[in-house]
């Protein structure tokens, strides 16, 4: 999932595209509305997943994440997102995202491990997060964010900045 940032005044304007994913948040909003247990935060590793064989698929996940995130799938009729895939990080692996990215622009890995190139990366740049007011504490974080919310009328850089994704510009059309 991403979106494209059109931003700047005329003449001055241009477009970037901004990848987003599931924050697997510290915080989730997802979680806190679940009215059966069905999607919940892994003490383990901080992802936070969904048991579609408990998930009566009623949406209030999909309506409590700011982010966009969730989804319901056609085929099993519960609530899906990006998990980090779990089944590959279970093995020691990283997701498909970030092995498949030709320009190595995502970076995956264990930010309680110093030593770790996620935690040297965050320790040598500046870093942001989606949407920081919801207090949801995003684990996703950007490293040259343009903007940090589309909703955001604050500042000159907000008042130029849209972020338009794939699923309202279905129910636009
Ligand atoms: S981004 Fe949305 S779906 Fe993912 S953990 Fe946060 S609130 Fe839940
Ligand atoms: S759609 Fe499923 S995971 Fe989401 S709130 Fe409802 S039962 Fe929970």
């Amino acid at each position: 999932m991403g979106g494209i940032c059109q931003k700047g005044t005329f003449p001055h304007v241009g477009r970037s595209f901004l990848p987003r994913l599931c924050n697997q948040c510290g915080h989730p909003q997802c979680v806190d509305v679940c009215p059966t247990g069905a999607t919940w935060k892994r003490e383990e590793d901080g992802i936070v997943v969904i048991d579609p064989d408990i998930c009566i698929g009623c949406k209030y996940c999909i309506l409590a994440c700011p982010y966009d995130s969730r989804f319901l799938n056609p085929v099993t009729g519960a609530a899906d997102k990006c998990d980090f895939c779990q089944h590959l990080v279970e093995k020691g692996q990283v997701p498909s995202c970030v092995n498949t990215c030709v320009g190595e622009a995502r970076i995956f890995g264990d930010l309680n491990d110093p030593e770790s190139e996620i935690s040297k990366r965050m320790a040598t740049n500046s870093t942001a997060v989606l949407r920081p007011g919801m207090g949801t504490e995003p684990n996703v974080y950007y490293i040259g964010l343009e903007h940090a919310d589309e909703h955001d009328a604050d500042g000159t850089r907000g008042r130029h900045v849209k972020v338009t994704t794939h699923r309202k510009q279905q129910a636009r059309s």
